[in-house]
């Protein structure tokens, strides 16, 4: 064992985890098909496959199709509940022979492993970004993790092959603590990639909250020490089992909060569509109080106002837009204004990306873009900070606009125009706000199906290479540098 692997807390750190409570939640999950196909699972359950659903599936097991080499299938009680009155959510929990038709795709999508330096971690922008965790409460079919929950193999730049594996606390802030202190020895940026202090650290997985409370705790205590200004705790707990935000876990933030009063905590919640949080009545109608505001079901409304009533912590939503799922602005629109009516903030919709199997699940960029837009009319400005983020290898990049008309003397933009924006690129920010403009391809679902139709490239999207040396401090872009 290496002595990152021996982390001892410190004092303070010991007397914040002493006071943990690590009650039990029992979410009643259903993991796998096989209770489905053996009919093991509960009575009331057993028909959220129908007959030729499971034979469908049974038929693809142990073939080159089978769903669950894929992604591992799971779903908690509380889902299926809601699931029970949602055709969207019905399509987002429930594997489809329709998944693996076609199994195009990276298995390690926007090469992330370039930019993993430690095992666990990937460093882009100021922003680390743990696995802590390989599995959820339950499982999206679309998941852009499903290599980690998988637990497929993958191939590094070096040509070596292995799963990812999870982050260790003290492999982890060994290396914040050094990247910060030789960025701060050299006048702010690390003195070989150029890239500044580690600010913000993201627990994400998997789902972080499949942790115990102390397990969650020790990761933030001993972050908290390395001097990071922010961590992020990324879930989609609040739709699969709300109930696990409950007392001894609130308790445990402000505890964490009293200890550790300058470091900001930010929760990205993953809500999809509103059926994850609106009640419903048997006919599938949300309720609607006074006003006309529309109900949250009970278990989502007190998890939502435990973390919103807590001001020291943000509270932001981010969800990709997936075909079946979420591709309807009606949805979207009842979404945005709900959240922001709670406190929670619209942060990003996300084109999906290019996983394995991505062409059951991801929406043209042009349409997704169309959703989105069609979803903000009538909300409120405050309602619609969401924008429309597609991940390059090169860095986060907006889908700013889509025009049906060409551009007056500009030849390729005959049917219009998509204008794409950096911003943020994973070694440092220099090329935030530039752009890219494309001629329109509607069929076009990632960047490869305008390659063709380059109109202005001062963005570089179209003209990049990966990094030099996988994930190491002197990875320097070649005309670019990376991507989340
Ligand atoms: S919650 Fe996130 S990590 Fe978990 S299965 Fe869904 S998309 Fe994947």
């Amino acid at each position: 064992m290496s002595n990152a692997e021996k982390y001892v807390p410190n004092a303070r750190e010991q007397a914040f985890l002493d006071a943990v409570e690590n009650p039990r939640y029992d979410r009643q999950s259903i993991n796998g098909l096989t209770p489905f196909l053996e009919e093991r699972a509960p009575e009331d359950v057993l028909g959220f496959y129908s007959t030729d659903e499971i034979d469908a599936l049974r038929s693809l097991k142990g073939t080159e199709r089978d769903v669950e080499a894929r992604m591992p299938v799971k779903i908690t009680r509380h889902y299926f509940e809601m699931a029970k009155r949602s055709p969207a959510l019905q399509r987002l929990v429930k594997a489809s022979p329709e998944e693996t038709r076609n199994l195009e795709g990276a298995e390690d999508p926007g090469f992330q492993m370039d930019y993993s330096p430690v095992e666990g971690l990937l460093h882009k922008y100021e922003m680390g970004l743990m696995y802590v965790t390989s599995t959820c409460s339950a499982h999206c079919r679309f998941c852009y993790r499903e290599e980690l929950i998988g637990r497929k193999d993958i191939e590094r730049q070096d040509g070596s092959v292995a799963k990812k594996g999870l982050a260790q606390i003290g492999a982890i802030t060994d290396y914040i603590r050094s990247h910060n202190k030789l960025a701060a020895d050299n006048g702010g940026r690390h003195p070989q990639s150029g890239r500044e202090k580690l600010r913000e650290i993201l627990l994400s997985g998997g789902d972080p909250m499949v942790l115990s409370n102390t397990k969650i705790a020790a990761w933030l205590a001993a972050l908290a020490e390395t001097g990071v200004e922010a961590i992020r705790l990324g879930t989609k707990e609040l739709a699969f089992h709300p109930d696990r935000f409950d007392g001894a876990f609130l308790s445990m933030l402000d505890r964490f909060h009293e200890t550790y009063p300058d470091v900001g905590l930010r929760l990205m919640v993953h809500f999809n569509h509103p059926d994850e949080f609106l009640a419903k009545d048997d006919d599938g109608n949300y309720f609607e109080g006074a006003s006309g505001i529309l109900e949250w079901n009970p278990g989502a409304k007190r998890a939502m106002e435990g973390v919103v009533s807590r001001g020291w912590i943000s509270v932001e939503n981010q969800s990709p837009i997936i075909k079946g799922i979420n591709d309807d602005p009606d949805a979207l629109r009842i979404m945005q204004r709900a959240m922001k009516r709670v406190g929670a903030e619209n942060h990003y919709f996300f084109c999906g990306r290019d996983i394995v199997a991505h062409k059951a699940f991801n929406v043209p960029i042009e349409r997704a873009w169309n959703i989105l837009n069609e979803s903000q009319k009538g909300l409120s400005g405050v309602e619609t900070h969401a924008r429309l983020s597609i991940t390059h290898y090169k860095g986060k990049t907006e889908v700013v606009a889509v025009t049906n008309g060409p551009i007056p003397g500009v030849p390729g933009s005959e049917n219009g125009v998509v204008i794409f924006k950096i911003l943020r690129n994973a070694a440092d920010a220099p090329e935030r706000g530039k752009v890219c403009i494309v001629g329109r391809n509607p069929d076009a679902i990632w960047f490869d199906g305008y390659a063709d139709r380059v109109i202005f490239d001062e963005a570089g999207l179209f003209e990049y290479s990966r990094v030099e040396a996988a994930g190491s401090e002197g990875a320097v872009a070649v005309g670019a540098d990376g991507a989340s």
